[in-house]
């Protein structure tokens, strides 16, 4: 649902207290990498239930002058110029996709920004608006559809009753105390559930939300210690595949590091799981890095995978993913192995405005949906500081962009049997 524009949405600024105001001399604008865009009335939607609003350190919020027709910083508050102010970013909801990041100037000597996704918002009608699209209708992740007090009770339910699973204790603290909502469904009982494995990865990327070394950076999760058993996967994964609605159980979850290290514990887990149950499916949230273990998964009852890239470009995606041991050309095998075993496969594709819409992004998108044939692309917004990343990839800013909507109608156009969307599909 769009938003009907008399009057454009007016910049939105926070006080040194942290009071969010609009200021309406001046437009809200967005960023496509570093340039600033004035937003198109179809491109915005009102700001997402469950989306948060986060204050910026250090960077003066940047607006449209529709009397000098330029674009200005914000650099005190217009109520108090003694004042300092801060450019204010929406963190969206699951399931939407942002069109322009947060425009902004940053100070000198500004922190680095945490590792989440800082999406435009502006003011209008009474109300926050966004330039975003929401790219899946599956409302798993949806907050009006958790009850925290169920939540709460079957948690601490079954943390008591099944003492001896590490497995059903990580996510009963996942549940409770991140409030990760994969986990939230799993003590649900209904649709997508985690079953994470693995402490240790074979990547370094740069926005690891569960390993940081990058000073002034920290990981938004602790990382899983342990290696679950077949025993304690399947303790949480058989009754979820038997009895929840649209039931997927997923390895690789942002808590753990990579599951491929883990494969013959997943394999064994996998090949328990099909001796008790045919129902549901079983899928694996991956960076693809090990195409061999992959197949031997699939030969154990693995039906999706979902692999996850910054970008379709080798040197990009190396230059985020800073791999040990396998490379760019891996991840997409495992792609292919699954489609070759007649599964489902997608990508977790992490969406930069300016960056993720360049034109041979395109290109080297296009290359790799045909040359896989892959079923989704998960269109997620990068959590991580933009000018920070696109520094750390040397990206070329000269070059051309498409704009988020025109991606997403090419994707359409040329790949009508592509699926857009954000979550991992049940495939029963
Ligand atoms: S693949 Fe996952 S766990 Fe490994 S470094 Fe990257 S984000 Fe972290």
């Amino acid at each position: 649902m769009t938003v009907p524009m008399k009057r454009r949405p007016a910049l939105v600024y926070a006080d040194s207290d942290g009071n969010i105001f609009d200021w309406p001399a001046l437009e809200m604008a967005g960023a496509s990498a570093l340039e600033w865009k004035r937003p198109k009335a179809s491109e915005l939607i009102p700001l997402p239930e469950g989306s948060e609003l986060f204050l910026l350190p250090e960077r003066h919020p940047v607006g449209f002058d529709p009397v000098r027709k330029c674009f200005k910083a914000l650099p005190s508050d217009p109520s108090n110029p003694e004042k300092p102010v801060r450019a204010v970013a929406a963190f969206m909801a699951p399931a939407y996709t942002q069109i322009y990041s947060t425009a902004y100037q940053r100070l000198h000597g500004a922190p680095l920004l945490p590792l989440f996704a800082y999406t435009a918002v502006g003011w209008l009608n009474g109300g926050f608006v966004v330039p975003a699209v929401r790219i899946d209708l599956d409302q798993r992740q949806d907050l009006r559809n958790f009850d925290p007090q169920k939540i709460e009770r079957n948690a601490r339910k079954r943390m008591k009753a099944e003492r001896k699973n590490r497995l059903v204790q990580h996510l009963g603290r996942c549940a409770l105390t991140y409030g990760c909502p994969a986990a939230r469904n799993l003590f649900m009982d209904r649709w997508e559930a985690p079953l994470p494995t693995s402490p240790a990865c074979n990547a370094h990327c740069l926005g690891c939300i569960s390993y940081q070394r990058q000073e002034g950076l920290s990981a938004t999760q602790d990382r899983i210690t342990f290696v679950p058993t077949p025993e304690e996967i399947c303790g949480v994964a058989v009754p979820h595949l038997q009895k929840a609605p649209r039931a997927v159980v997923s390895f690789g979850q942002g808590c753990e590091g990579e599951p491929l290290l883990q494969a013959k514990t997943i394999e064994a887990a996998i090949s328990s799981m099909r001796q008790a149950t045919s129902s549901g499916t079983i899928n694996l949230n991956t960076n693809g890095s090990l195409p061999d273990e992959v197949s031997k998964l699939c030969r154990a009852g693995l039906q999706s995978i979902r692999v996850s890239m910054n970008s379709a470009r080798p040197h990009y995606y190396h230059k985020y993913f800073r791999p040990s041991g396998y490379t760019f050309d891996d991840a997409v095998r495992s792609i292919s192995v699954v489609k070759r075993n007649g599964g489902f496969a997608s990508i977790n594709y992490f969406v930069l405005p300016g960056f993720t819409d360049q034109q041979s992004e395109w290109e080297a998108l296009e290359r790799l949906v045909s040359q896989t044939r892959l079923d989704l692309i998960q269109m997620r917004n990068l959590n991580i500081d933009p000018e920070w990343y696109l520094e750390n990839l040397g990206a070329d800013l000269t070059e051309k962009k498409l704009g988020i909507p025109e991606l997403i109608s090419r994707l359409h156009n040329e790949f009508p049997d592509l699926r857009l969307g954000y979550f991992n599909p049940p495939l029963q």
